[in-house]
């Protein structure tokens, strides 16, 4: 017998559930309408490719890029800050010092992300790589998308890292969906058919 899987994240907005469950997909109805909204959207998408016209110009705000790279920055600093205290053992009086007191850096650094990111490690990600895997999941909120990022299989970024590295021209025979759909995005942004505001 197969067991079903567990939905821990809305599939639409990226919320985490306080429960893991089988059948739940949407945090909210907000997100169930838009996965309604999505289907049709999608069908739209899928009929003008069949025709081979797509007049559906794509934008990616560049603030959240920014905003995608200041919270890597954050972790970043934070991860630096706490490798200075990396022998003081969890639960001892003196990490109860350091993470509970509202005055000490650390507490404080920390305090400024959010909780479901404090063990994240953010990839690095060009423009093209963040729109492109923001296109994949167009309504995450950034702390959502966030932890999306370190999700993502080493497979996954691989073939988007392999465009332009040596690595990946000598593997072109391989069979990879994942650089097809990503070259595929890069023409849009050489061709204009993707736009940054
Ligand atoms: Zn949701």
């Amino acid at each position: 017998m197969i067991s079903a899987i567990k939905n821990t994240h809305c599939i639409i907005c990226g919320e985490p559930f306080d429960k893991a469950r089988a059948s739940k997909l949407y945090c909210s109805k907000k997100c169930r309408q838009a996965a309604y909204y999505h289907k049709d959207k999608i069908d739209a998408i899928r009929k003008s490719q069949s025709k081979g016209i797509s007049d559906q110009i794509q934008t990616f705000s560049m603030k959240e890029y920014k905003e995608y790279n200041r919270i890597r920055d954050r972790l970043r600093n934070y991860r630096t800050l706490q490798s200075h205290f990396s022998d003081v053992e969890e639960g001892s009086p003196a990490w109860d010092l350091l993470y509970k007191n509202p005055s000490c850096a650390l507490t404080s650094e920390r305090q400024k992300i959010p909780k479901q990111l404090w063990d994240a490690r953010l990839p690095h990600l060009s423009i093209e790589q963040w729109s492109f895997i923001k296109s994949l999941y167009p309504l995450f909120n950034p702390t959502n998308f966030a932890e999306l990022t370190c999700s993502l299989s080493s497979e996954f970024m691989n073939q988007i890292r392999s465009i332009d590295s040596a690595e990946g021209k000598k593997q072109h025979e391989k069979f990879q969906p994942i650089k097809n759909k990503y070259f595929h995005h890069l023409n849009k942004i050489v061709n204009g058919e993707i736009n940054f505001i």
